[in-house]
């Protein structure tokens, strides 16, 4: 393949930290269809090189056999929260949500309202564990704890980092805690974006949570102070019906429309699910060059219904793909994706070109838009790199890769991780804390957190 040039075998450069001997497959491109290519993949000043040494590696140098391995880029996630993360298991009691809204006021509302700072610094803790386990390198939070707002970002950043992934974060702005909280959590995003911009591996964004919760007051001081700071800003957009109708009666248009004439739209700008939208909400979104990040699996738990792929597609919109806190696993969104696409569309042939897209091309667009050097699988790009247990039964090519991840790759387990060439996940042991550790200390926070729930 083009640019894939095998470093001269029989002798490891002295600034190679680690070759994968040998793979299984590699599969490759950040744009369009991926492709598979064998061979050793070494990692040389924290950068992929195609190719090393078999036999002789030089002295300090990381092997690892990888025979039944697959490395692939590692995921990006479009849109979660790790603040969810502590909530599994959780019951809420009184009668089961019925409605969209129901399952916020009930749920969600009430959770992120008992956040204090050990339950936020545990969720993110747990929750960037939980995406390295599946393989995410870099993911986008959309944070919520209007009890304890200021330095929140810097509490999931600090164990984002401590556990060794990528992020971006910002808090999600709302008028349904009242003026005080929503001016705290303006100043929170802008704080954080002043306070993160040295360390590249944090990607400021300026969070707002949604049309319905957002008076015009507050949703234009959003777009003011994220255009101070140079962002752009990240929203739920359309998740529910209840959404559109909300803005129909308060503000006389759609979502999409509102949001375009405050000025969140925009190439930075990410609005998360997009479930209920008009032909020429698409189309503003198209034109604007705004992401919009589809979360199938929440979609599907929150019974909301969901955006057909192949319609935003022939409008031009760019999609990719998040989790939206229900797991780190931007694989497994994948696959239920490219399911839900062909249950929704009653078509056994549909679906699964339009979730690779938004997953092959979208994701990966999606961090080349904040992290201008990001290149994804490529000779001298950062290694951000996921290995995965896949000793294939059957032929692995790149012609029938796109089956493989739907049908098995793409849920494989994950062997290990690399973030800017670094092992952070070392055949399945993070290697910047203790998870052990964490997980006790995680389990005694989510049962206080959860006695604090009314
Ligand atoms: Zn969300």
């Amino acid at each position: 393949m083009d640019g894939l040039k095998p470093v001269e075998r029989g002798r490891a450069a002295a600034e190679e930290t680690l070759c994968i001997v040998d793979t299984t497959a590699i599969v490759v491109g950040d744009r369009g269809d991926p492709k598979v290519w064998r061979g050793s993949l070494s990692v040389v000043e924290g950068r992929v090189r195609f190719g090393g040494d078999s036999r002789r590696l030089g002295h300090g140098v990381r092997r690892i056999d990888g025979k039944g391995l697959v490395v692939l880029p590692g995921w990006v996630n479009g849109h979660t929260h790790l603040y969810s993360a502590l909530a599994r298991g959780l019951l809420t009691g009184g009668a089961p949500p019925v409605s969209f809204l129901e399952i916020l006021e009930g749920l969600w509302w009430k959770l992120d309202r008992a956040l204090e700072r050990d339950a936020v610094r545990l969720s993110g803790l747990v929750g960037s564990l939980e995406a390295l386990h599946s393989g995410c390198t870099l993911l986008f939070d959309h944070h919520s704890s209007p009890t304890c707002i200021e330095g929140s970002l810097d509490l999931l950043a600090e164990a984002a980092l401590k556990v060794g992934l990528r992020g971006s974060f910002c808090y999600e702005v709302s008028d349904r805690d009242g003026p005080a909280a929503a001016e705290a959590g303006i100043a929170e995003n802008l704080r954080f974006a002043e306070a993160s911009s040295k360390d590249t591996r944090l990607l400021p964004m300026f969070g707002l949570h949604a049309s319905f919760t957002l008076s015009d007051r507050t949703l234009h001081r959003c777009v003011e102070a994220a255009a101070d700071a140079g962002v752009g800003c990240q929203i739920h957009a359309a998740e529910d019906q209840a959404d559109q109708e909300d803005c129909t009666e308060k503000h006389g248009c759609r979502v999409v429309e509102r949001l375009e004439r405050a000025g969140v739209l925009g190439r930075r700008a990410l609005l998360a699910h997009g479930v209920h939208l008009a032909p020429r909400e698409l189309d503003l979104l198209a034109r604007s060059g705004t992401v919009l990040v589809h979360n199938p699996r929440s979609n599907m738990n929150n019974g909301v219904g969901a955006a057909v792929l192949k319609r935003l597609g022939e409008r031009g919109v760019a999609v990719c793909l998040g989790t939206d806190g229900m797991s780190g696993h931007v694989g497994e969104e994948l696959v239920v994706g490219g399911l839900l696409q062909r249950h929704q569309r009653a078509r056994s042939y549909a679906g699964y070109g339009e979730i690779m897209e938004a997953i092959w091309a979208g994701n990966h667009e999606l961090a080349r838009r904040v992290v201008p050097e990001w290149r994804g699988l490529a000779e001298g790009a950062e290694a951000d790199l996921v290995l995965l247990r896949y000793d294939s039964p059957t032929p692995l090519e790149s012609y029938n890769v796109v089956g493989h991840l739907m049908f098995g790759l793409a849920a494989a387990p994950v062997h290990s991780v690399l973030v800017g060439g670094k092992l952070v996940l070392d055949e399945g042991v993070a290697t910047g804390v203790n998870e052990r550790e964490i997980r006790a200390e995680a389990r005694e926070t989510a049962a206080r957190l959860w006695s604090r729930i009314k």
